[in-house]
């Protein structure tokens, strides 16, 4: 009998995938040709894929990142000395993958998941690609639940929720490790925190390790560090393993909060890698899918629906700026992925006014939905209410002769500024900064001076802590009038009774 046609044509097809197969199956075995700035040229790779990892013969791994008819230049992921001209080297049919799960919990490790305290490689309870998919945009739910820092500044003005994506925008040395930080340690049980380093001294690193191990989020968080030291291919690899181990979380039905500390040294470290791989130079020499690996990133940051279970990641990169300058290239391209930003500006930060938040350029797309109802009571016209004083003030600076309404409107701004300040590592909880906010922006400070508010605040703290009006407040429900005014008496009372008058 002879064959049909779609006998022979399925046969032939066969044939062609099992060759195909067996081509993508066989064993490959390379030379090290050069090495060269974190860069490995390779020869003898017929059918390396692209970002398939690939093995040297002392065991250290590399990066298939460009692929050309004869050649493969690898990215190395070990320091260079390791690489010999003449090694041979061997492809490993995978992409880089990262152990995930619990036994994570409280460890410092790299990239690719070497515990760095004790140099063996850690155990997940399973391995997830570094790269994976972000979740669909049908998977996702709205950002509803507010992701609480304890600053005030942020709870009140720039609320974030959880599943959002919150860029934090400063020059060198203005606080921004500790903005992140500090949000991390104000966190309960009920939050994984990942710390992710990306280029950063190994002083500033151990500075972060000692205060996430020093504290109650110790086994609740988890630090992956690609420092100034590594070779670029493992800074360039940071952030998606760490985020690979968030995902584990989060498809658990666990709320993750992520620092990427920061995406600046990861731009650059990927720039390096594209100048010595060849790759055409765009704008500020960096190359031009810059944009694209960013916001490939940070989309996989989400809160996902209940009936997925649920969990959500929390993202705050962090971007370094040049003397405040938020429109050169890498700021603008993750201001634009991002869900808004946290301006942490210089001079603030030198006249002591920390945390040094620039109210008016710093904005949140979409925390407001997820801010406390009674939170928003207090703080709604809060930003326009900050704004409009501030330029007030730089106004009057001039001299110029103003009335009793716009001097009463500066004496409150001023009170609310300094209600604005916070102490690092002073968190507060919503109730209290409820307290202060309302005192200040309701007129209840006005009296003070400005030296004496420090106390005052510390005073108003001391009585909402032991107090049941306060602490059995609703969060959930916007504050009616009648609640408010109850409030502001009792506030009243607290200065009266330390003889305010
Ligand atoms: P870099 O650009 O080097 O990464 P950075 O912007 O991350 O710096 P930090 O390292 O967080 O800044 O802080 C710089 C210094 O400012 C630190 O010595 C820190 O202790 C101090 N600092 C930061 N925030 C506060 C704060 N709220 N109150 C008091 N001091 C602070
Ligand atoms: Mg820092």
């Amino acid at each position: 009998m002879t064959p049909t046609p779609e006998k022979v044509l399925g046969d032939a097809f066969d044939a062609v995938n099992a060759r195909f197969e067996f081509q993508l199956s066989a064993r490959e075995i390379g030379r090290v040709e050069r090495t060269e700035g974190g860069i490995i040229g390779l020869t003898g790779f017929s059918r390396v894929g692209f970002d398939e990892v690939i093995e040297m013969s002392s065991g250290s791994k590399a990066l298939a990142m460009n692929i050309n008819e004869d050649s493969v230049a690898a990215v190395a992921l070990s320091p260079g000395s390791v690489f010999q001209v003449g090694d041979t080297a061997e492809r490993t049919h995978r992409e880089v993958s990262i152990p995930v799960g619990e036994g994570l919990l409280g460890l410092v490790i790299d990239p690719l998941g070497t515990d760095l305290s004790t140099g063996a490689a850690t155990v997940g309870s399973e391995h997830f690609s570094i790269d994976r998919r972000a979740p669909e945009i049908l998977q996702r739910a709205p950002v509803q639940r507010p992701l609480h820092t304890g600053i005030k500044a942020i709870d009140a003005t720039i609320p974030i929720g959880r599943g959002q994506r919150e860029l934090i925008l400063g020059d060198r040395q203005t606080g921004k490790t500790s903005l992140a930080v500090e949000t991390i340690l104000n966190q309960g049980e009920d939050m994984v925190c990942v710390y992710c380093a990306i280029g950063q001294r190994q002083s500033a690193v151990k500075r972060v390790i000692d205060l996430l191990h020093g504290s109650k989020m110790r086994d609740r968080s988890i630090i992956l560090v690609a420092s100034g030291d590594d070779p670029p291919g493992l800074q360039y690899l940071a952030p998606y393993s760490a985020t690979s181990i968030a995902e584990w979380f989060m498809l658990q039905g666990h709320d993750v909060l992520i620092v990427y500390d920061d995406l600046t040294c990861h731009a650059r470290a990927y720039r390096e890698l594209s100048l010595l791989l060849d790759r055409p130079p765009g704008r500020e020499a960096y190359p031009g899918d810059i944009f694209y690996l960013h916001a490939r990133l940070l989309e996989r940051a989400t809160q996902l629906r209940s009936d997925l279970g649920g969990g959500s990641i929390t993202a705050l990169p962090i971007v370094e700026t040049k003397a405040q300058d938020i429109s050169a290239y890498i700021p603008t391209n993750l201001i634009s992925i991002t869900d808004g930003q946290l301006v942490l500006r210089r001079e603030l930060f030198e006249r002591g006014h920390f945390p040094a938040l620039d109210i008016g350029r710093s904005v949140s797309r979409v925390g407001g939905k997820a801010q406390w109802p009674a939170f928003r009571s207090v703080s709604g016209d809060l930003k326009l209410f900050y704004s409009q004083f501030e330029e007030l003030e730089a106004f009057a600076r001039f001299g110029t002769r103003i009335d009793d309404q716009t001097r009463a409107r500066l004496v409150r701004g001023r009170r609310v500024r300094e209600a604005l300040k916070q102490r690092a590592f002073e968190p507060q909880l919503p109730i209290e900064q409820i307290a202060i906010l309302l005192a200040a922006t309701q007129g209840g400070m006005d009296d003070f001076e400005i030296e004496d508010f420090a106390d005052a605040e510390h005073r108003l703290l001391t009585h909402v802590r032991g107090s049941d009006l306060w602490l059995k407040t609703d969060l959930r429900q916007p504050l009616s009038e009648q609640q408010i005014e109850t409030l502001l008496s009792d506030i009243d009372g607290v200065f009266r009774a330390h003889g305010k008058d």
